[in-house]
Parts: structure tokens; sequence; C-alpha cells
């Protein structure tokens, strides 16, 4: 079974019920939904699609709904399109100023005011590179780095420029107000700077009843600059390449992968890597080799998952890319050892997951003779799931959960298959003789084999995993 998580974008191309289901199939763990695009009732009517689809098929599906957060776009005169040759200048206005001219570009103010002499500035993914040549009180001229054609809507970064706009917007508020408060596991802030960042959103979230995941969306250099607060703060990372590559020189992307990466696995927080992984599926059945490595790599490097963006939006190959995400997060998958990491336990927690990860891979070598063949969690929260699978074990981390949104969030770990189980009311944990039953019964492991069992003394309250034991499922039922 596939370990690396797939997060993948629903739109036109894949929002019947028919092409949701396919994707599960296919490997889907995730749904995103892209804020920039259509409207919050188009995203939830498409959500409950998801969450209708998932529970047939009995499986966990998370959704996200990632905001736009402070992206800036341009305008033009007249909302047209026009040429500029390498060494042209052109003057960028605030928005909203009058001008008679064909040829302009206008932005919120504070992006103009932050904007100084020899600022970089990138248009439509970096595909138009200017300079600030000239500034004044009202507006700065830019020059053009080589030929480009200007349009209307398109995005503008400030590579290395610091603007002081709020993280969340307008559109964002829509997408929150009235929102079904379950229906949601992840909420993406784009573009986070820092800690405080995030502290905002989980206070719009919570006075909105919303239990949802923050996912900081990392791209750009001052959310780098900050990144172990970050990290810290939040509860699941993406890596959004898309902004990121024209945010900081692109040469440094591969080595911020790793290290957020890394990082991501220090304080068990999931990781997304995002952006561009399969692109030129858009348009064919098959990926470049590029693209196959690109996908592998973030394998290697330990991630909990990948994403797809237009590929699955507007492609023409939608499940065949979630398809080939797969094929090629399975076959890698094997060769990913086991991590030791060096981290702070703060925890009982803590000690018995590193623990059992490394009686689990023991297991494996021959020369022993222990065999576990299944492992399994029990957790309320999540948490023990996050800190045992940081390590990436070669098992599938089964987990039991009661909690419904537990359940729908452990969508985006890696390794872990969650299941959803009824728990008896007095919360305490029932003989170890009816859990090997239940276990049994989800069809995780059969008659003889062993399991690995990680759990606390109470159901139901977390934060007390405290307890590591082996069992086997007997060879016949001993129920009397
Ligand atoms: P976006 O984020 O698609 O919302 O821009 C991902 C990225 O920038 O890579
Ligand atoms: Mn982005």
């Amino acid at each position: 079974m596939k370990s690396t998580k797939i997060v993948a974008t629903i739109g036109p191309a894949t929002e019947t019920e028919e092409t949701i289901g396919k994707l599960i199939d296919a490997g889907m763990n995730v749904a995103r939904f892209n804020t920039k695009h259509s409207t919050p009732e188009w995203h939830r009517e498409r959500m409950l699609r998801v969450r209708k689809v998932a529970r047939e098929k009995g499986v966990a599906v998370g959704i996200l709904l990632d905001l736009q957060g402070p992206e800036i776009r341009i305008n033009t005169p007249h909302q047209t399109v026009f040429q500029v040759e390498e060494g042209d200048s052109v003057a960028v206005l605030p928005d909203g100023t009058e001008f008679d001219g064909e040829e302009a570009l206008f932005i919120p103010k504070v992006v103009v005011d932050a904007l100084q002499i020899d600022s970089h500035v990138l248009i439509d993914d970096g595909l138009g590179e200017f300079i600030v040549t000239d500034k004044d009180a009202h507006s700065v001229t830019i020059t053009a780095l080589s030929s480009f054609p200007v349009s209307h809507r398109k995005t503008l970064n400030t590579p290395g420029t610091n603007i002081n706009m709020p993280s969340l917007i307008e559109a964002d508020f829509a997408q929150l107000e009235g929102l079904d408060p379950t229906l949601i596991d992840f909420v993406g802030l784009s573009f986070v700077r820092d800690e405080h960042d995030i502290a905002v959103l989980r206070s719009e979230l919570e006075k909105r009843n919303i239990t949802a995941q923050v996912v900081a969306k990392i791209e750009n250099q001052k959310a780098i600059d900050n990144i172990e607060s970050i990290v810290v703060a939040t509860d699941v990372v993406m890596i959004a390449r898309g902004d990121l590559a024209v945010e900081v020189p692109f040469e440094q992307l591969t080595h911020w992968q790793k290290v957020i990466i890394q990082l991501c696995r220090v304080h068990a927080r999931p990781v997304i890597v995002a952006t561009q992984m399969l692109k030129s599926m858009v348009e064919n059945p098959r990926p470049t080799r590029a693209e196959v490595s690109d996908v592998a790599n973030a394998v290697y490097d330990g991630t909990d998952a990948i994403m797809l963006s237009e590929e699955t939006t507007i492609g023409r190959y939608p499940v065949k890319a979630v398809k080939t995400q797969s094929q090629i997060a399975s076959y890698n998958e094997q060769f990913v050892e086991p991590q030791q990491l060096n981290v702070r336990k703060r925890s009982t927690a803590a000690y018995i997951t590193e623990y059992a990860v490394k009686i689990l891979e023991e297991s494996r070598k021959p020369e022993n003779t222990l065999r576990i063949d299944h492992i399994v969690v029990l957790t309320e929260s999540g948490k023990t799931a996050r800190l045992l699978t940081r390590y990436r074990p070669h098992q599938t981390v089964h987990v039991l959960t009661s909690t419904q949104s537990t359940y729908d969030k452990l969508s985006v770990q890696y390794g872990v298959t969650p299941h959803k189980i009824v728990l008896p009311n007095n919360e305490q944990l029932e003989s170890s003789h009816d859990l090997i039953l239940l276990i049994e019964s989800l069809g995780i492991a059969a008659k003889g084999e062993s399991i690995m069992l990680v759990h606390g003394t109470h159901w139901k309250i977390p934060g007390l995993t405290n307890t590591l034991s082996v069992l086997t499922v007997p060879e016949k039922d001993t129920h009397v």
C-alpha cells in the first residue's frame, strides 16, 4: 500500500462525483479547494461530493480549503495587454489612480510604497522580470530585463521586499462565512510570514467554531527566515514551490525543500510538497523524466504528501496524474529507510513511539526471531500517530480512533491508515482480548499474526500514551 499521501486540487476537470471517486481509487487522500478560483458556493457543493463519495467508499479523505491570502495581481489600463521590450520603462501606480495613457501597471498602494530603487519585480510566475529604476512620492518606474507581454490580472511577486499587508483578505473571510464548521479539515494560509499570521487565522477559525488544522504555505523569504517558529506554531506545512521559486533565487528551492521537510519531521508536523510536480501532464498522458525524478526525490526527502494543482483542476489526464504519483511513490517508498531524528522528547509518547519504531525495524532483520506483522496505534487526537510516523517505519501504521475529525485529518499523514471505531462508554481500554478481536474484525490482522500496540491506559484522554505491547491474534477463537 502507498504510504505517501496525495493532495489533489478539485476543479472543472474533476468536479463530478464519478471523477472524484476515480481520484480516490487512484490514490487521492486530500481534496484541495483553491479559492483563487470560483465562489464559496461552488467549493462547498464539491466538498459535499467529496465527503459523500469518501464515506461511501469507507476511506479517509481530508478536505483542504486553501485561502488566497495577500496575493498581488496587476491591473492594466482598460484591462489590455501591452508588449514591453528589454530596457523599456513602465510606470507602476497605486490602484485607482487617474491615468489616460496605454501602458502602466496598477497595484495596491502598500506595494508601490514598499518598492525601492533596485527592488526586483516579477510578473506572471517570473516570466516578466523588472527592476525598479525610479521612485517618487506616488509611483515607481520599473525597467524590463527582457521582452514580455504585460497582461491584466497576472500575479506579481516582489522577492526580498516585505509588504505590510494583512494575512487574510476580504475574499478569504467570504470563504469562511457561514461555512459548516465540520466540512473542512485543513485551511491553507498563503504567504505566511511568521507565527503571528497563524495566530490570526486560528482566532478567526475559533470565532466560527471551525476546528480545521492550519496549513502554513511557505512561499517567500520571510517565511524561510522564520521557518522554525512557523513549523512549531502550525499544524501542517506546505512547501508552496509555485511562489517560493520566484520569491527566493530558484537555485535555492531544492535546498529549502530538504531543510523544511527535515524540520517538519523533527517537530512531527505533516508536510506537503506542492506545485508543478507533473505539470506536463496537463497536456500529456506521460510525465517527463524530470517530473518522475521530482516526485521520487520528494519521497526520498521524506515528505508526507505530494500535491497536484492544474494537473487535476484543468488537466486532460487528472486521474492518470494521480495514478502516476501513486506509482512513483509506492515504488520508491520501499527504499526510504527509517531515520534517527535528533528530537527533544517532551512526553512519554515521544519515547514510546521512538522505541516502537526501533523494535519494528529490529523485527524485520532475518537474524531476529521476534516477528511483528502489524502496528496499531490508538489515538483520539492523532498526536501519537504523528510522533510515530515521523521516523517513517516500513510498516503501515493502523490508527484506531473514535473521533471523526481525527480520522479525516490523518489523511495527510505519511504511512497511516486510519480506522474509525466505536468506543465503549466507560472510556477505559477494553480487555486486550476484545481489542485483538476488534483488530481482527477490521481486517488488519489475521489469526496467528502478531501486533504491536501503542496506546494509553484510558481511551479518549489525549496525551496519555504510555503503553507498548506485542500481542498475538489467537489461532482459535478462545472466546467462551
Ligand atoms: P498557490 O500555492 O497554488 O495557491 O499559489 C501553491 C504555490 O504557490 O506553490
Ligand atoms: Mn502560492
